[in-house]
């Protein structure tokens, strides 16, 4: 897996002889405010997303951050916003993990130069194929290797989310820590 992380803005757009210029899916320019409820808000207290973490307060009594965009490169040639894919566990493990990279954001042709050069590609061929982000959908045409993807991976966070529930179901509520 790479570029994990969700992009937090609308592709960016150009500006003509002010280089790049943004704004959020709410409307709010850089330097503004999101529209409460945005769900590209960070909370700035915990960092989060303001609409689902766990901080105490409602949004509206919080110190509240305005839209800011810092852009996304490449880790390995510094291109700007790559596109955003996905390669199964074992292959990222395989090529870029043991590199010492495995939280790194990597673009398409840089992951593909070091599966090259590390062995010409044969572990990934055996492993599955690498599916850019945005074809990962529930209504991709079925069997696609994007649908494909998106039913293994929602298959596995409802198995991990179904094994949460249950730890906490079956934990005394008086030890909170491991026993
Ligand atoms: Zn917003
Ligand atoms: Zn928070
Ligand atoms: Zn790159």
């Amino acid at each position: 897996m790479t570029g994990k992380r969700k992009a937090p803005t609308t592709p960016p757009r150009r500006c003509r002889g002010h280089g790049f210029f943004f704004e959020a899916q709410c409307g709010a320019k850089e330097g503004e405010l999101h529209r409460l409820g945005c769900e590209m808000e960070r909370c700035p207290q915990c960092e989060g997303q303001s609409t689902s973490c766990d901080c105490p307060q409602p949004l509206e009594q919080r110190p509240r951050a305005p839209f800011m965009v810092f852009p996304h490169h490449c880790d390995r040639c510094g291109e700007e916003w790559p596109e955003f894919f996905n390669v199964p566990d074992d292959c990222w493990h395989y090529y870029v993990v043991r590199l010492g990279q495995g939280e790194k954001l990597l673009c398409v042709p840089c992951y593909q130069t070091i599966v090259n050069l590390i062995d010409g590609g044969a572990f990934a061929s055996q492993h599955g194929p690498l599916v850019m982000q945005d074809d990962m959908r529930a209504d991709a045409p079925l069997g696609s290797p994007g649908r494909v993807r998106w039913e293994e991976l929602t298959a596995r966070n409802k198995a991990i989310y179904e094994a949460q529930q249950n730890a906490q179901k079956d934990a005394p509520t008086s030890t909170p820590d491991q026993p």
